[in-house]
């Protein structure tokens, strides 16, 4: 079959599974989430109404295993299906992203890596519960790791900590601390955050004892507070949550006892996950610079401004930087594995930078391109473009850390030190 559309990634060979996928995320895309999207910018709310259709289509079951009743998307085919989403809505694409990587991770991502046949047992038990939860309830899962310190850059412990607890007879942890940014703050059914295990010796935290762990958003103890009125991004929702002494019991363990130090160290194509998004808002300003040039914008008078040489030019780089950012999206979704060599690791920090960042030098080109009129809020561009800026912010790899990390990696073997 050929897709009736050019999807974000490009033209290029599909399996069946991911042409369906494809054209169940564009459909819904194209005929519902973009029309929407101005609704959660201006008010800033929760995109409730796009999430209904998703749960509908089985959507939030992407990235559960078919054996489980998901989709069964694997890494890959997430990533197809989120860019697609990013194009019509930026903020329930990212979103997305949360909730479907927290199937992602405890499923395929933990499938390779090794584990004791004990501690493989107890994640089998476990993530069928929350596999069920999605499948069953169509429940949402957030990811609010950040807390405003280097621990989500993945250079210090978290600060939220979990202590040994047995209460009621029911043996689990009893976590303290303050998330900031949590997207899908007030309409996640949980929280999976990261936090830190509080050993009882009083030792400090150490990055190792790393638990993920589902909070219930009903739990006593834990509360959304602070403003909510940011730049880009807006229908996200990302606002603090505190957890006082909130205790939950051991099922809800998202990844077993230290699994997630080890997958971010040998499993780096996990925080890549964010970036299909904003390939999604690259493609849509692209996408409509080209119909705002022809005079092809619904409700706009049909007005052609193709014919100025600057206006060619200027959709000629973005074209260019927009295949430069798929070649390099496909050729790094392809290779997401454990262990990745050097080479892909180095490969995976360039594609995320150039995603990220080439999405706000498109949105600023189309801006730039289109013209006066074209920044005018009836119009999706200026929202691309503040969308768009988002990309570069967000932990573990805002630009500066992927260079950062690409610089020093280039140039220096494990243990070299000068
Ligand atoms: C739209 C949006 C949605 C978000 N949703 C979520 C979410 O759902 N869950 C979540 O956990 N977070 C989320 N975040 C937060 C994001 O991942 C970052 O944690 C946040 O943007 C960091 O803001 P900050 O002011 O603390 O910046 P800082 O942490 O102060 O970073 C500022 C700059 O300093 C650099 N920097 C930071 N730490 C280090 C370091 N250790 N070494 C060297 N340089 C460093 C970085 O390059 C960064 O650009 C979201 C952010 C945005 C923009």
């Amino acid at each position: 079959m050929t897709l009736p559309f050019v999807p974000s990634i490009g033209t290029t060979p599909l399996s069946a599974r991911q042409e369906t996928l494809l054209t169940l995320a564009h459909e819904l895309g194209r005929t519902r989430f973009a029309p929407r999207a101005h609704r959660w910018d201006d008010s800033a709310s929760f995109p409730f109404e796009n999430y209904d259709d998703l749960r509908e289509a089985g959507l939030l079951a992407l990235c559960v295993p078919e054996s489980r009743g998901g989709r069964g998307a694997d890494y890959a085919t997430y990533c197809m299906v989120a860019a697609e989403l990013g194009r019509f809505c930026g903020a329930t694409a990212l979103t997305f992203n949360m909730h479907s990587c927290s199937t992602l991770w405890i499923g395929l991502l933990a499938d390779a890596l090794p584990m004791t046949g004990e501690e493989r047992a107890e994640h089998g038990r476990r993530r069928d519960a929350h596999f069920a939860r999605v499948v069953e309830r169509g429940a949402l899962y957030a990811q609010p790791f950040s807390e405003g310190s280097a621990a989500a850059a993945g250079r210090a412990p978290f600060g939220t900590t979990a202590r040994r607890q047995t209460r009621g007879g029911v043996a689990g942890w009893a976590i303290d601390g303050r998330k900031i940014w949590a997207s899908l703050s007030g309409a996640a059914d949980f929280y999976g955050i990261l936090c830190t295990e509080a050993r009882d010796d009083d030792a400090p935290l150490d990055m190792r004892d790393t638990l993920y762990i589902a909070v219930p958003s009903a739990s006593e103890g834990l509360t959304v507070s602070g403003e909510w009125n940011p730049m880009g991004m807006r229908g996200t929702v990302s606002r603090n949550i505190r957890f006082t002494d909130v205790f939950v019991p051991d099922d809800e363990q998202l990844l077993p006892r230290g699994l997630y130090y080890r997958a971010a160290q040998a499993w780096p194509h996990m925080f890549f996950t964010l970036s299909p998004t904003y390939l999604g808002i690259a493609v849509a300003a692209y996408d409509f610079t080209v119909s705002y040039l022809r005079g092809e914008v619904d409700g706009e008078p049909p007005v052609r401004r193709r014919q100025y040489p600057t206006k060619q030019i200027a959709v000629a780089q973005m074209r260019v930087q927009l295949e430069a950012m798929r070649s390099l999206f496909w050729r790094t979704i392809a290779e997401a594995k454990p262990d990745p060599s050097k080479d892909e690791r180095l490969r995976l920090y360039a594609a995320h930078y150039t995603v990220m960042e080439g999405a706000n030098d498109i949105a600023r080109l189309a801006l730039r391109t289109c013209g006066g009129q074209s920044m005018m809020k009836h119009l999706p561009l200026e929202r691309l473009y503040r969308d768009s800026r988002c990309g570069s912010l967000m932990l573990p790899w805002t630009a500066e850390l992927c260079l950062d990390r690409l610089g020093r990696e280039a140039l220096y073997e494990p243990g070299e030190k000068d």
